[in-house]
């Protein structure tokens, strides 16, 4: 993939945060490293002789964060989570905010513990498509390890305090000197450096090696098809849609067996936020019906993980149209708009990991896990 530095550029930026500003804008101008709030990054600075880790504020997106974007947390809280035992993820966020040094930037990234206990100064998170393509594939494990011999791999683990601990737990006695990133399994990837550039630098080597092993294991040519005709103002849902009827959206919607082809599970955990975990699925069967089934099976699944929850909408938020295309839902434009661009990359890597043995996401529970989060919940009231 295209590496976006330019040192003319680059010469405007002076500071920790400026330099951190600049090359967290870099990586959002990627869609294929993160989409829409997707990723995090950090910078590790000192502010009136304490050591304060600037790192991105929820509900802002890397491509056009801004200085005000990033929250300055004091490192010693951060360290000190580390260690503890257990925190629930909201007294952690409480815990993050008391421990800002300006109360009036935005609530700190809900990986910021991790982003703290790496021991570099500048450390970068995405989505990178290629890299959860491999990662969300029956192979995924064996191929990360040959591609990624020098990397620490982490297994699943929801976002939040667990994850940040489990993490300060693996590195314990690591040479980070021979450490050249981290792959979070069915998640995405770190890289980190104590120069913004190399670790920039790094993020794109990373997600080249695995753009390229996917062109060579994992070409996909799309068939070249005419949509059917189907009258998409039968499905009722939200105000606003977006048709999609790309070649990739086609292709996707022309394969067999939809009802277990499409209905997978999600990329990156946060993506259930917004697509759920399954999109409407109609092949033959009649809208209202198709519908219907859909809300008892979401039911369904709410019932057998849910504790106090509260049951979200059991509605669809995009559908897959045998033969005809993909169509996302909003309440508004752009959130149809967002839906698409998330399954579009969604499907492209489902029809690549099935080229690598089979596509395979997170497990039901955690999916449920991440789509009640009450993390992911406060974001979207937002
Ligand atoms: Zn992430």
């Amino acid at each position: 993939m295209q590496n976006l530095w330019s040192d003319e550029e680059a010469k405007a930026f002076k500071t920790d945060l400026e330099m951190r500003v600049y090359t967290s804008n870099l990586l959002g101008r990627s869609d294929e490293l993160v989409l829409h709030g997707g990723g995090n990054t950090s910078v590790k600075t000192v502010t009136n002789g304490e050591d304060i880790l600037l790192v991105k504020g929820s509900g802002w997106n890397l491509v056009d964060i801004k200085a005000e974007g990033f929250a300055p947390v004091k490192m010693k809280t951060l360290l000190e989570m580390a260690e503890l035992k257990e925190l629930s993820d909201s007294d952690m966020v409480s815990g993050q905010k008391a421990a800002m040094i300006d109360k009036s930037a935005p609530n700190p990234s809900v990986e910021a513990i991790l982003h703290a206990i790496i021991p570099f100064k500048v450390v970068d998170h995405t989505h990178a498509d290629a890299i959860v393509t491999m990662s969300n594939s029956v192979t995924g494990l064996q191929n990360i390890q040959k591609v990624f011999p020098n990397f620490l791999i982490i297994p699943y683990i929801m976002p939040g305090f667990i994850l940040a601990s489990k993490i300060n737990e693996m590195i314990q006695g690591l040479d980070w000197s021979t450490c050249e990133g981290m792959i979070l399994h069915n998640h995405g990837i770190f890289t980190f450096d104590d120069d913004a550039k190399k670790s920039y630098d790094k993020m794109i080597h990373a997600v080249t090696l695995a753009e390229d092993f996917l062109r060579e294991n994992a070409a996909i040519i799309f068939d070249e098809l005419t949509p059917k005709v189907f009258d998409v103002k039968k499905i009722n849902i939200d105000a606003f849609m977006h048709i999609n009827q790309t070649p990739l959206a086609l292709h996707y919607a022309s394969k067999d067996n939809l009802s277990a082809f499409a209905t997978r599970g999600v990329l990156t955990p946060e993506h259930i936020i917004r697509t759920k975990r399954v999109p409407l699925i109609l092949e033959n069967e009649n809208v209202e019906d198709a519908l219907i089934a859909y809300e008892k099976e979401y039911i369904k699944y709410f019932e057998a993980f849910s504790k106090d929850e509260i049951m979200l909408h059991p509605k669809p938020k995009y559908a897959v149209i045998k033969d005809f295309g993909v169509v996302s839902f909003g309440k508004t434009q752009k959130e149809a708009d967002v839906i698409n661009d998330v399954v579009s990359h969604t499907m492209l890597a489902v029809l690549r990991a099935d080229k690598l043995g089979g596509y395979t996401s997170i497990s039901l529970k955690n999916s449920f896990e991440m789509e009640y989060w009450e993390l992911e919940q406060a974001k979207l009231k937002k």
